[in-house]
């Protein structure tokens, strides 16, 4: 089994011609509203893809967190530790994405901010009954340090996508990544190497204390370095014609999650995984992006 800790949000998505600046009013297109939040969508994947997969995740007792638990019911997540606090916003995320495509993006956590160590602590049998246990960084730090704990504690394995990408990632974190699973973006930051390749940053970051290693390339594919000696594997990409990448690296992480539950080695999982990516890129939207097995096939 799977078991995603992590954020769960509402994206609310308006186009617009150009950004507006301090002070100014633009008019945009009409507003998307989507579910998303990385540890939804990790799960969203995980689920969609046939594993049994459940979400411990925090959200409001508002229509927003009704689109979050509709947005999982529909992939076949379990839903038993998604908890829903009275009085509190559901997070939301309000992206204005400019004409290049590019986002700029305000992201409000709400509920996910509440998501707690007891939390953690309570849903300690369902880290103990699951093979993996993926977290990300949108809930509070100490929240995150609890779930490693108690994953430490069930010999639960951790895959850990350090993202939003903090200045340091405390040592206890890195240490439990099996593996860390980072885009280039996060590698260059975390590995401290500004130049240099994929497997450079990889080997740092091993060398710095995690146990393995995934870097996700986009269209180039990825890069797994295993605890087990020896070098890393590429993934090449799939070639497809990318629509929208949103979500690409949260399908990623949901899909090597999947696969390394049921036993594969890393190399393997990453291969799936950049396969179940390439699928996500090309339909719009996260969540509804995600393939089943057998549209993977
Ligand atoms: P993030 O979305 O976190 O920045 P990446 O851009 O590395 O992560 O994308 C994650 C994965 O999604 C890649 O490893 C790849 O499998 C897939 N992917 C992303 N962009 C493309 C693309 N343009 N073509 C094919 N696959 C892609």
């Amino acid at each position: 089994d799977v078991l995603v800790i992590g954020s769960a949000n509402a994206d609310l998505t308006v186009r617009v011609d150009r950004r507006p600046g301090p002070g100014e009013t633009v008019l945009g297109t009409d507003l998307v509203e989507n579910a998303g939040g990385k540890g939804a969508n990790q799960a969203a994947a995980a689920a969609r893809l046939g594993a049994r997969t459940a979400l411990l995740a925090k959200v409001g007792d508002d229509a927003f967190g009704e689109m979050v638990l509709d947005g999982q019911r529909e992939a076949g997540t379990e839903l038993r530790h998604v908890l829903v606090e009275r009085g509190a916003r559901t997070g939301t995320a309000m992206i204005v994405v400019g004409p290049d495509g590019d986002n700029a993006i305000v992201v409000s956590p709400g509920a996910n901010s509440r998501l707690l160590p007891g939390d953690v602590t309570d849903a300690r049998a369902a880290v103990a009954a699951s093979a993996v246990v993926s977290l990300q960084l949108e809930i509070p730090p100490e929240t995150v340090r609890a779930a490693v704990a108690v994953a430490g504690e069930t010999g639960t394995r951790v895959v850990l996508n350090p993202s939003p990408v903090p200045e340091v990632l405390d040592p206890a974190l890195l240490e439990a990544a099996d593996p860390l699973v980072v885009n280039e973006h996060e590698a260059r930051g975390l590995s401290g190497l500004d130049a240099g390749t994929a497997a450079d940053w990889a080997r740092a970051l091993r060398a710095r204390g995690a146990r393995s290693v995934v870097v996700t390339l986009g269209a180039q594919g990825a890069l797994a370095l295993d605890d087990a000696a020896g070098d890393p594997v590429a993934v090449p990409g799939v070639a497809v014609t990318a629509v929208d990448t949103t979500g690409a690296g949260d399908a990623f992480t949901g899909a090597l999650a999947t696969r390394l539950a049921a036993g594969a080695d890393l190399a393997d999982a990453a291969r799936f995984a950049v396969r179940v990516g390439a699928v996500s890129v090309t339909r719009a939207g996260a969540q509804p992006s995600y393939p089943t097995a057998e549209e993977l096939d």
